[in-house]
């Protein structure tokens, strides 16, 4: 989470480009119990700036998840790798969302420690997912 203060017009911009979704496990603002926020992709403490290019719309479940980790150990090889950027990958390039159990698939080793370190196959997500693909809204990103 960013101790940086984020200005009303860069929080409406983020917000507009993720068109209200959050950028990693694609709930809309709307249906969560609590203000999506605006994500350092980079945390400050790696030297991420705070530009629009290094910010994303974030649920705070991903968001709490997340914290500032820019990396995570890949379960099946051991190796680092670095997280899903929202600004420099395509959501459908590395995951793939499950319309039936409202799961998000992993297509690549990207998408793989992303789903596991933010957890976005929590229950709760799972039955928001599975309702909103069920009635359409739910909005992939570009
Ligand atoms: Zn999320």
């Amino acid at each position: 989470m960013s101790k940086t203060y984020v200005s009303a017009s860069l929080r409406r911009m983020v917000c507009d480009r993720a068109k209200g979704c959050c950028e990693y496990c694609l709930i809309p603002e709307t249906l969560a119990l609590s203000s999506h926020q605006v994500d350092h992709i980079i945390a400050e403490k790696h030297r991420g700036e705070t530009v629009e290019s290094n910010r994303a719309l974030s649920c705070s479940l991903c968001n709490k998840n997340k914290g500032s980790d820019i990396a995570s150990i890949d379960p099946e090889t051991g190796e680092v790798v670095r997280l899903y950027n929202p600004r420099k990958d395509r959501w459908e390039e590395n995951f793939k969302l499950q319309t039936e159990s409202g799961a998000i698939e992993s297509l690549t080793v990207i998408g793989r420690v992303t789903v596991r370190l933010l957890q976005v196959n929590g229950a709760e997500c799972l039955t928001q997912r599975k309702l909103l693909s069920k009635t359409r809204s739910l909005i992939k990103p570009d």
